[in-house]
């Protein structure tokens, strides 16, 4: 009958909001004064499309690390907004943001085995026994470190720890995962490696990526999506091939060039 068809017809009615992805970080005029007057970020909007690898890209000292630390509130941000999953965080306290952030020296705590360090997090969101157990297990053999479970950081290789460092922020399955140059120290083949793991991990878990590097062959290989940064700047926001193929700027031209 008519009537039903007319009702099915405006329920299915296609939408141009439900075929775009969602946006799961979106940053709007982000700007990072250093007490000491240095601007290291200067009024930078981006955002970044929920599951997205993003990497951020640019030369020693563009604000990358700022930015980042900005965004898991390490540090208070001079001015603009931050929003994760539509929600307001500039001003919340780290442990409410539900994002992680891995550093380049893994920062592991020496006196505490791979296991500890692991479920270190967890004890204050309160899980009961087998909800904390099942976490640490699934993460452990997700990023396979059974064999380390009892060593101490200090007896591990960088390989390793950096192993170590993600399955500790992963346990805690946060919204967004902030990674500050994570295989900076490692050599090529070692590099290789993990990245066939960061991206196997991405894969297998249901969290948006924010990726820190100034290598721009390593941004090529790992990015959906790439975020230049210049003297405090975005140059760029977009797609790996809009970067490459269409530079916004001389700067992202002559920076993603350096690499061919
Ligand atoms: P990147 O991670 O891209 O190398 P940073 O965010 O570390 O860049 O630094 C951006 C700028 O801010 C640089 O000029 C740096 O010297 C400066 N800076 C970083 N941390 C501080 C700080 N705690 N106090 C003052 N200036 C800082
Ligand atoms: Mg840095």
């Amino acid at each position: 009958d008519t009537e039903s068809s007319e009702a099915d017809a405006s329920t299915v009615e296609p939408s141009l909001e439900d075929s775009t992805q969602e946006v799961a970080l979106d940053v709007r005029g982000l700007t990072k004064i250093y007490p000491d007057g240095t601007l290291a970020v200067d009024d930078i909007d981006f955002s970044i499309n929920d599951g997205d690898f993003c990497v951020l890209i640019g030369p020693s000292g563009c604000g990358k690390s700022t930015t980042l630390h900005s965004l898991v509130g390490k540090i208070p941000v001079t001015e603009g907004e931050i929003r994760l999953g539509g929600e307001e965080i500039t001003d919340a306290p780290t442990y409410e943001r539900d994002i992680g952030l891995v550093f380049q020296d893994f920062q592991l705590f020496p006196h505490l085995t791979v296991g500890e360090n692991i479920e270190y997090g967890l004890q204050r969101l309160q899980f009961d026994a087998d909800e904390q157990e099942k976490r640490v297990t699934d993460i452990v053999e997700m990023m396979r470190l059974e064999p380390l479970i009892d060593r101490q950081p200090e007896e591990l290789s960088a390989g390793q720890k950096q192993r170590v460092a993600l399955a500790r922020s992963m346990v805690l399955e946060p919204k967004l995962l902030l990674l500050d140059e994570p295989l900076g120290d490692m050599d090529y083949k070692l590099q290789k490696h993990m990245e066939r793991e960061l991206l196997r991990l991405h894969r297998e878990l249901d969290t948006t990526f924010v990726y820190v590097t100034h290598d721009q062959t390593q941004a090529m290989r790992l990015a959906d999506q790439i975020v230049v940064m210049n003297d405090g700047k975005v140059e760029q926001s977009d797609s790996v091939e809009r970067v490459y193929n269409e530079p916004a700027t001389a700067f992202v031209s002559a920076f993603v060039g350096d690499s061919n």
